[in-house]
């Protein structure tokens, strides 16, 4: 249940309204738009009526929402988009944001390379993974903390926020050092421990679609970032698992259009993972941004031939500068702006 408050409601009515909320044990979320303060109920539904809130002094309205996430939703942010800033980097809305690099930190020569490379071609977050979630324990598991001292220093050369994924809540002071975004990779999206102290850390987060989830349940990890006052939430869809053996996944284009129907929070779209070939790469990304997506992740690596870890589709460096002008004229038919990283 969502209760808007009048134009000039006065903090008394927003408090008193709060009270009653608490009163049947459900718990407010306080949004203060720019005209209307809205308050998000949480809790049974059924005894939120009950309150008959519509009416009571300073509420304008109130707009029950029946989806099982609420502060995911479009009626929460009543249709206005999510758009987040990352260390001045613009992401959501009319924004169309490009996190690139390779797929795991695997030496200061690779980093830098990469670091330089899109930072150059105008993307405008740099990824790279420091842990990383091998489907065999006998594969390469990410340089861990020396992976993230590296980020560091790509950070510094290059001045461009880092996305990394964190697999551990162990390791959640590691990388908050260093991470601008935290990235949720697609196995662990529904490790809710993780996403509750991801929400009460307050760090941007990209949450990667889990290999065979519902829109509604990558809604719901959302749900639990938000729940603890984090507002910084991106969604990705990263292919999913489905009969279909000729690619690694396949790509639910359909999901960004869908997504954004049903929630405020910025959509972005990751072509290397769902693919596994660095061919599709190129026309997916094109085919996401046309879709509407809100950026793209993607793995650019300087000699992907001998890259330790998804060497097939991370894509060759130099070819990146051509990849980067056909998406953002892409981009802008669909209506978004690219803002490149200045160099
Ligand atoms: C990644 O982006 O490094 C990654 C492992 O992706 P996913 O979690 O989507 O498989
Ligand atoms: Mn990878």
């Amino acid at each position: 249940m969502m209760i808007v408050m009048k134009e000039g409601a006065s903090a008394d009515q927003v408090s008193s309204v709060v009270s009653r909320v608490e009163s049947v044990g459900a718990r407010a979320h306080i949004s203060e738009g720019e005209i209307h303060t809205v308050i998000g109920a949480i809790g049974d539904r059924e005894q939120v009526a009950n309150l008959e809130l519509e009416g009571a002094p300073g509420v304008d309205h109130v707009v029950p929402i029946s989806r099982p996430y609420k502060l995911a939703s479009s009626e929460f942010r009543r249709n206005e988009r999510t758009v987040i800033d990352v260390d001045g980097r613009k992401i959501g809305g009319n924004h169309f944001a490009v996190i690139a690099g390779p797929c795991t930190v695997e030496s200061r020569d690779v980093m830098l390379d990469a670091a330089g490379v899109v930072k150059e071609a105008g993307a405008q977050l740099l990824r790279g993974g420091a842990y990383k979630p091998r489907t065999s324990p006998y594969s390469f598991q990410g340089l861990g903390e020396e992976g993230l001292r590296l980020l560091a220093e790509a950070k510094e050369a290059t001045g461009m926020p880092i996305v990394t994924e964190l697999m551990d809540v162990r390791d959640m002071d590691a990388v908050l050092e260093v991470a601008d975004v935290i990235q949720v990779g697609a196995r662990n999206m529904q490790n809710y421990t993780l996403l509750t102290e991801i929400g009460r850390s307050g760090r941007p987060v990209l949450i990667k679609r889990g290999l065979s989830a519902t829109l509604d349940e990558l809604l719901m990890a959302a749900e639990y970032v938000l729940k603890e006052g984090n507002t910084d939430v991106m969604l990705c869809e990263r292919g999913i698992r489905t009969f279909e053996t000729g690619y690694r996944f396949t790509l639910d284009l359909m999901a960004v259009p869908v997504l954004k129907e049903l929630t405020h929070l910025p959509v972005f779209v990751d072509p290397s993972h769902a693919s596994g070939r660095r061919d599709l790469v190129p026309q997916l990304s094109l085919a996401a941004a046309a879709v509407g997506a809100d950026g793209i992740i993607v793995e650019v690596h300087p000699d992907p031939d001998t890259a330790i870890c998804d060497g097939p589709q991370q894509l060759h460096a130099e070819l990146f500068g051509d990849y980067m002008r056909q998406l953002e004229r892409v981009a802008e038919i669909a209506g978004k702006e690219l803002a490149r990283e200045q160099v």
